[in-house]
């Protein structure tokens, strides 16, 4: 057997089976051991039915005491039966697995793994999963794996899977040099691969993810300083003749005074362009800071130049929007701007319309969605490219619109406050601008940390507020991002509101399984305010801007970063009117709540992403990436640069050390192994093209 090889080559996967693991994206023995739990489980030692206290999973051995019942009620099977050790008697109820009834009978001993739920002196048992005394022996040693799972891809096959794709975790070959391993504690790749699906213990499991994770940063981090070294800075195509004198035109229209900041950062930006070197700059400012007007600013003075510029934003619904914005100026203002929209939504003449008008140079702002990037997008002459909201781009998308121009400009724009020690390794070859402050008519946001059973309250203010001609945003718990499972989530919580809110509340829907026309549809009628609750999943988190949306609430609250439910607080807050966000924590056991509490009490209190990034920095801790949403970088898909800030740190260092004992740079073996393990899709590094 080889790493490539095909799922089907495994016992017991057939034709329709593996079409299970494909539409999850697994594909060969490979992606079956890098798909990993996202939590475990333990069996917990035998106790007696008369400790049981309260409910949860417990593990039990006894006998069956009672004659075992199976009926049928309402299309559903019950399989019934007493079950009693030396300390008392439970009584067992099962769903749906009518088969029992064959193996179970009065006398049988049992040892399983149930869920107790304890009611006065009575104790009742469901779900249970029943164990040999030498199962019982090996489950206890290993801590169980939960595993990602779809409504097409089930617990059982996959378990069998990817049991029998461990044997090759051996095949895996291990890139570092042994006294790297060894100075930072580092366990072997295929080590980490087996604790991973098989730990022990959590310290295993921590002990493999840190592996993962260094491997992950370690290769983004060698590709930069590749990078960078190869890179002398690089002489521009396009210098910019007056930028000031065009963003006048600009200026004078403006409806408000841009803040020192915006000033300073449309300065650096103007500064790059006229230097005869390419600008490569990020630009960081908070939600809400205004970071467009920079944009326009830059393109507006290559467009006066007659040449191109491009815009990418993460989502169609944020490049429609800038891209009406484009227009609107254009016209309002009359500016130069010659605007085309390049989305996948576009029908294909269309489509061919707007590539060939790029080519020809009949348009000068292009924005779009990654579409743009595309190979067969050719644009005449860009001398300009911006990405908005960076952070959900890899760093190659960056390069692969870069090389469209002859070396173009590159503006980069993040709202992500990522805090400065990490955002220089990360960022490590671009100038930074930041916008520090906000507008200053805008009127802070009013926060509120509420529970599940605050419902009522929260609709009753939502409904004010709508009266009063605002509108809402309710981002919905979510299970998966883009899951089946949220948009059920989606659909339910709309169905629920629209019975508790008047028929003249206006109630749309969105989320990431729609057509892009019909997200940007519903998008729209949102921000022309024929919509008054948007009900959606976290894709308007990203730079979405509708300034008479004064209400955020947040359901489960708790499963987000503080970084990123900052970002989501972002949507309101955007106009003149006084906005509110509200974070609703789930119920959740006792312990978590209190921390919940506790984190989501941070957002409270200050309203500065900078501030709540380095929070989030802090708060963290080894054991907070399983259920957590991270901080939305896509770089790392097991790393998280938070809760794995210290290792980056090392990483960095690892990696100078590595190029600095290396400088004949051997490495290059060293990166065909890492491509190796790359188109064996090892890990999707969104990475640097080499
Ligand atoms: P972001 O930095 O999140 O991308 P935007 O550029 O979308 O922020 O700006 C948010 C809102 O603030 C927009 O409606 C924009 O027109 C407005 N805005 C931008 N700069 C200023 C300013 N200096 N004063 C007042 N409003 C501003
Ligand atoms: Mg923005």
């Amino acid at each position: 057997m080889l790493l490539s090889d095909d799922i089907k080559s495994l016992k017991g996967i057939a034709d329709k089976t593996a079409e299970s693991f494909y539409s999850a994206g697994l594909f060969n023995l490979n992606d079956l051991l890098h798909y990993f739990p996202r939590n475990y489980e333990s069996l917990k030692e035998i106790s007696p039915i008369a400790a049981i206290a309260g409910d949860g999973y417990v593990t039990l051995k006894g006998k069956v005491s009672s004659a075992v019942s199976s009926v049928y009620r309402n299309g559903k099977n019950m399989t019934q039966f007493s079950f009693s050790d030396q300390s008392g008697t439970a009584r067992v109820s099962v769903f749906n697995m009518p088969w029992l009834k064959k193996s179970l009978f009065a006398g049988r001993e049992l040892i399983m793994r149930v869920y107790a739920k304890r009611k006065g002196m009575q104790v009742y048992l469901s779900q249970p999963k029943f164990y040999t005394e030498d199962e019982y022996k090996e489950a206890l040693m290993h801590l169980k794996a939960v595993y990602p799972l779809t409504k097409k891809l089930n617990d059982a096959p996959l378990r069998k899977a990817i049991e029998q794709a461990l044997v090759l975790a051996d095949d895996i070959k291990e890139y570092l040099p042994d006294y790297i391993l060894k100075d930072r504690k580092l366990i072997s790749i295929p080590e980490a691969i087996r604790r991973m699906h098989k730990p022990a213990d959590m310290d295993e499991v921590y002990e493999a993810r840190r592996r993962l994770a260094f491997d992950e940063f370690f290769l983004f981090l060698v590709k930069m300083e590749l990078l960078k070294e190869g890179e002398e800075k690089e002489k521009s195509s396009y210098i910019a003749t007056d930028p000031e004198a065009s963003f006048e035109k600009l200026k004078a229209h403006l409806p408000f005074k841009l803040t020192a900041a915006q000033q300073r950062a449309i300065e650096d930006v103007f500064a790059d362009m006229k230097s005869g070197y390419c600008m490569n700059r990020l630009l960081q400012g908070d939600v809400g800071s205004g970071k467009t007007i920079v944009a326009f600013a830059a393109a507006l003075a290559v467009c006066e130049d007659g040449r191109q510029a491009a815009v990418m934003a993460p989502t169609e619904v944020l490049a429609k929007q800038h891209y009406d914005d484009a227009v609107r100026m254009s016209r309002e203002y009359g500016l130069c701007f010659k605007p085309v929209l390049l989305s996948g939504s576009l029908k294909a003449k269309e489509k061919r319309e707007a590539k060939e008008g790029i080519a020809e140079g009949r348009y000068n702002l292009i924005i779009g969605t990654h579409a743009l990037i595309q190979d067969d997008v050719i644009a005449k002459d860009l001398a300009l490219m911006i990405t908005d909201e960076q952070h959900r781009f890899g760093v190659r998308q960056r390069m692969s619109l870069a090389a469209k121009g002859k070396a173009p400009h590159v503006l980069v724009m993040s709202a992500t406050p990522i805090p400065r020690t990490l955002g220089l390794i990360l960022y490590g070859d671009l100038d930074v601008s930041v916008i520090n402050e906000l507008p200053a008519e805008r009127l802070p946001i009013k926060n509120a940390v509420m529970s599940e059973d605050e419902h009522t309250k929260i609709y009753q203010f939502i409904y004010k507020r709508i009266s009063e001609g605002r509108q809402a945003y309710i981002i919905c718990p979510m299970v998966d991002e883009g899951g089946l499972e949220d948009v059920t989530n989606v659909t339910q919580y709309s169905e629920r509101l629209r019975q508790i809110f008047p028929p003249s509340v206006r109630i749309e829907m969105l989320h990431g399984k729609m057509k892009s026309a019909e997200k940007n549809d519903i998008m729209e009628r949102f921000s022309k305010g024929e919509c008054d609750i948007l009900i959606s999943t976290t894709v308007v988190e990203v730079g979405v801007n509708v300034p008479n949306a004064s209400v955020m609430v947040v359901e489960n609250a708790e499963r987000f970063g503080l970084s990123q439910l900052h970002q989501l607080r972002g949507r309101v807050g955007r106009g003149g009117y006084q906005s509110y966000c509200i974070f609703v924590a789930g119920k959740e056991d006792e312990k978590l709540g209190k921390r919940t509490k506790e984190r989501l009490n941070v957002l409270k209190e200050t309203n500065d992403g900078f501030k709540i990034a380095e929070e989030d920095l802090k708060q963290r801790g080894p054991g907070d990436f399983f259920g957590l949403r991270q901080s939305g970088l896509p770089y790392f898909k097991i790393a998280d640069i938070y809760t794995d800030a210290e290792l980056l740190k090392e990483t960095k260092q690892t990696v100078e050390e590595v190029l600095r004992n290396d400088p004949g740079r051997t490495i290059p073996a060293l990166m065909a192994a890492i491509r190796e393990r790359e188109s064996l899709s090892y890990i999707d590094f969104h990475g640097i093209c080499l």
